[in-house]
Parts: C-alpha cells; sequence; structure tokens
C-alpha cells in the first residue's frame, strides 16, 4: 500500500467517524505525524495533499523544516525545553504541548520579542499518567487565568496522550474528560477554546466521536516505526 494510498484511507475514515456522530467532516483536521521518517518518504504525503505535518522532537522538526521547503504548516506535538523555544516558535504553526505555566511564559515573552503571538494547545494528563507530559487537571484549573493572561500566547483549546489500550473503548472516558474540562474551562473564563487535538493511529475514531478537532496520526499512514 502506498502512502497516498494510506492517505485515502485515513482520510475517508476521519470523514466516516465525523458523519458517524453527526459532526461535519471538515472539523476535524489531520495532522500527519512524520517523526522517524526521512524527507523522502515524507514527500510522498506531501505530494498528495497533506500539508499539515507534526513532529514530537524540536531537533528534528528544525532538520526537517530545511530538508523540505514549500508550504507546509509544521505543528510541534511533543515535549518543548524552555531553552529551544527561540528556536521553534518562528517555525512552528501550532505548539500542542504546552504542559507548564514556565514553558508558557517562556513562549510568549519571546513571541513578544519577536514581533509575534503564539498559537499553542495546553496539554493535559487527564488520566495522571506518570509516565505522560501534560498539566494536572487540578492544576490546570488553578493557573488558567494566569496562562489565558498571557499576551503574545493564543490558546486555542487543549491537548493530550492518553495510555495505550488495546480497547479503545477504555480510552474513551480520557477524551471525554478533555471534552468536559474545555467546557468547563471556557465557561468558566469566557474564553474560546476550539480545538481539541486526541486520537492517534488505533484510537481517532472513538477521539471523534467524543469532539476531536485534530488527530495525530503517524503509523497508519507512514507503517510502523
Ligand atoms: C507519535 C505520536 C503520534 C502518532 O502516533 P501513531 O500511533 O503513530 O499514529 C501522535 N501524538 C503524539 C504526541 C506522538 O508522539
Amino acid at each position: 500500500m502506498s502512502i497516498a494510498e494510506n492517505l485515502k484511507i485515513v482520510r475517508s475514515a476521519i470523514s466516516a467517524a465525523a458523519v458517524k456522530c453527526g459532526r461535519d467532516p471538515d472539523s476535524v483536521t489531520l495532522v500527519a505525524v512524520t517523526k522517524t521518517w526521512p524527507a523522502s518518504i515524507i514527500r510522498e504525503v506531501t505530494d498528495a495533499g497533506q500539508t499539515i505535518l507534526g513532529e514530537n522532537k524540536v531537533q528534528e522538526l528544525l532538520e526537517k523544516i530545511e530538508e523540505l521547503p514549500g508550504a507546509i504548516q509544521w505543528h510541534l506535538i511533543g515535549h518543548l525545553q524552555q531553552n529551544k523555544v527561540r528556536k521553534v516558535i518562528p517555525h512552528c504553526a501550532l505548539i500542542h504541548s504546552v504542559d507548564s505555566l514556565d514553558l508558557a511564559e517562556q513562549i510568549s515573552r519571546i513571541a513578544g520579542e519577536l514581533g509575534g503571538t503564539s498559537k499553542v494547545l495546553l496539554q493535559v494528563n487527564v488520566a495522571s499518567d506518570d509516565a505522560k507530559f501534560g498539566f494536572p487537571v487540578d492544576e490546570i484549573r488553578r493557573c488558567f487565568a494566569s496562562l489565558a493572561a498571557l499576551p503574545h500566547l493564543e490558546i486555542r483549546g487543549l491537548m493530550t496522550v492518553p495510555p495505550f489500550e488495546e480497547d479503545t473503548e477504555q480510552v474513551r472516558p480520557h477524551f471525554a474528560r478533555l471534552r468536559e474540562l474545555r467546557a468547563e474551562l471556557s465557561d468558566h473564563h469566557l474564553c474560546e477554546l476550539p480545538e481539541l487535538s486526541m486520537g492517534m493511529s488505533h484510537d481517532f475514531a472513538v477521539a471523534i466521536e467524543e469532539g476531536a478537532t485534530l488527530v495525530r496520526i503517524g503509523s497508519s499512514l507512514f507503517g510502523g516505526r
């Protein structure tokens, strides 16, 4: 199966999941996760029309931006260290993985120095999984007002990486919690949080049923890493 064919299959599965729960298929955006794959392979997916790509490591992201010029929107989906903020933000359309107030402050400060605003999502550790990054739910409640007040940060929504479960129904409650948290924060702070980044290759259909607007998909497009 070619990558172009995989892309078609994934796109129609995304549409089918949206239609099944009465959502507009255009309300779900595919982020093709290209980590570990070389530029030659990634070009197959961009040639097939996929323009939004996600990387989880800063160094790899920066290398690929150089190797793949053109109209690509790069998203950072992995943990960002504060000392790498300056390098990354000029090239990133969306950072999915803001996981502390310190990091958010740093991004806002540097975005301001560079004369812009950074679009970000707040990563939430909804499952309280020690092995995962993300704000604990209580902490995001506590510091949301401070986050929302940062002048050069545009908080577009929330993101989560739940624990892997063979049975995707086991993941559904984590996705539902992220959706409920979005509603709570957005009501309480009177702000729009339009994006929910959740769902990967094996569980994106359930994530879409629970409200995902961004699904991050790697292995269903490119194969196993
Ligand atoms: C690798 C990765 C994905 C994609 O995972 P697949 O199972 O290959 O679809 C999604 N989100 C994050 C944060 C990742 O690191």
